[in-house]
């Protein structure tokens, strides 16, 4: 796929299909070389996608499936399974989540007022370290909105161990400018780089690996620290419960679609008649620095496309909200009993929702968050390491009986 790709389901579709027979030996053995911006042919770029929900992670899995073995597409079906234990871990233990959106806000202050920090800071987002591979990384971030993940595990791990910059502003750079951009993929990816996932264990980034996955075009021989130990911070609190879905909406519904899935259309309706039609993103509240214009263009044209679908599925005229209280009004003139909602996972969506509900609350309105059933299968089990979700992989499979699109 080239870049910048179409945020359209059917551009995902197209994708999909073109990529499946790729899914099996071929993705196994090739996935971890990064060849460039030039050529994702050995991955299927989809991320972008997967994350608005323009495709989901379900028709990804049928995909790889149908088209091989069960043991030939097994790496392919795991990665997706990655983004889904990441989502689950972060749902499982909001409080990762509002200590780094904490944390963020004071990183920023300390770049306005401590000048080292911020020179060290602009340099390594500014492609400037005078580290080739890295600073083409930085570049290509902020270019395109994407990178390969063999790049971001490099990437980070310069940023923390080389560079010795604050993890979280690393991790607010790259969620800043990534397409994809996720609260819980991201966040946790990086804590992971730096040892702060399974503690004690960290990813050192070492020239000989990228000289060759990526094909000798850098060799950072000699300029990288090879021998740092992993961060260390408190460890957090045993995992919650996931909060109980809600159940089936009734009567007349206002359906919101959110920059987390742009399949509204999709979600267990039940015998809701839905009366108006809107969508909100919040992509520009991933943080208080800048948002990057790829990651602004992939959310807000996903939108356009998931309202579109929607709109002619519904035979409603779709409305852009620009706020909270726009979507409040929207959802009183139009005599809704209840807005019904895709669950938003853990991050700016959810924030939003939560201050969203007590206020429809005043007007008589509910706030219903529906739930898909992938999440329902496979976020309680992210209670601890990626291993114990990928043994349960068939099983979860199982649950979800034939595995259909939405
Ligand atoms: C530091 C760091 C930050 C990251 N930040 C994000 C992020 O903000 N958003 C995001 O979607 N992914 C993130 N990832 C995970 C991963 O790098 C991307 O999902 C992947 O590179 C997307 O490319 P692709 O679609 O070609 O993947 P493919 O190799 O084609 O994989 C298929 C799908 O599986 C999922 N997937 C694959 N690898 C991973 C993984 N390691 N973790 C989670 N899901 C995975 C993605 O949905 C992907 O589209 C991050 C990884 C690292 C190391």
């Amino acid at each position: 796929m080239m870049l910048p790709p179409e945020p359209t389901r059917e551009a995902a579709l197209v994708r999909l299909s073109a990529f499946a027979p790729a899914m099996g030996p071929a993705y196994a053995a090739t996935r971890n070389h990064d060849r460039g911006p030039g050529d994702r042919g050995n991955v299927s770029a989809l991320s972008p996608h997967v994350r608005h929900r323009l495709v989901t992670e379900e028709e990804l899995v049928i995909a790889a499936l149908a088209r091989h073995g069960p043991s030939s597409c097994e790496k392919f079906v795991q990665e997706v399974f990655w983004r889904s234990y990441w989502k689950g871990w972060l749902e499982l233990r909001p409080a990762v989540w509002a200590d780094y959106a904490g944390r963020i806000a004071h990183e920023a202050d300390g770049l306005a007022t401590q000048g080292g920090l911020r020179r060290a800071y602009e340099d390594a987002v500014s492609a400037r370290t005078g580290i080739a591979c890295f600073d083409a990384w930085a570049r290509e971030l902020v270019e395109t909105g994407y990178l390969h993940n063999h790049a971001r595990m490099w990437f980070a791990s310069i940023w923390v161990f080389t560079l010795r910059l604050p993890w979280v502003l690393g991790a607010d750079f790259t969620y800043r400018h990534f397409m994809d951009g996720d609260p819980a993929s991201n966040t946790l990816s990086w804590r992971w780089v730096a040892g702060l996932h399974t503690r004690g264990k960290h990813y050192l980034a070492r020239a000989a690996n990228i000289a060759e996955y990526t094909g000798g075009r850098f060799d950072p021989r000699g300029e990288l620290d090879e021998r740092a130990g992993p961060l260390d911070e408190p460890p957090y609190g045993p995992p919650g419960m996931l909060p109980p879905a809600s159940p089936a909406p009734e009567g007349r519904v206002a359906l919101l679609a959110t920059e987390d899935d742009g399949c509204v259309e999709t979600l267990p309706l039940g015998r809701a008649g839905v009366v108006s039609l809107g969508g909100i993103i919040c992509t520009a509240r991933r943080s208080p620095l800048p948002v990057g214009a790829a990651a602004i263009r992939f959310a807000d044209g996903a939108m356009n496309d998931a309202l579109t679908r929607a709109g002619t599925h519904l035979g409603l005229v779709p409305t852009r909200l620009a706020n909270a209280a726009a979507v409040v009004d929207w959802a009183a003139s139009g005599g809704a009993a209840a807005v019904v909602t895709a669950y938003a996972p853990v991050g700016p969506v959810a924030t939003m929702l939560d201050g969203l509900e007590p206020t429809l609350a005043t007007r008589g309105i509910r706030l219903v968050r529906l739930r898909r059933a992938w999440d329902d299968a496979v976020w309680p089990h992210a209670t601890k390491g990626f291993f114990q979700v990928k043994d349960r992989i068939p099983a979860i499979l199982r649950t979800l009986g034939p595995l259909s699109p939405p």
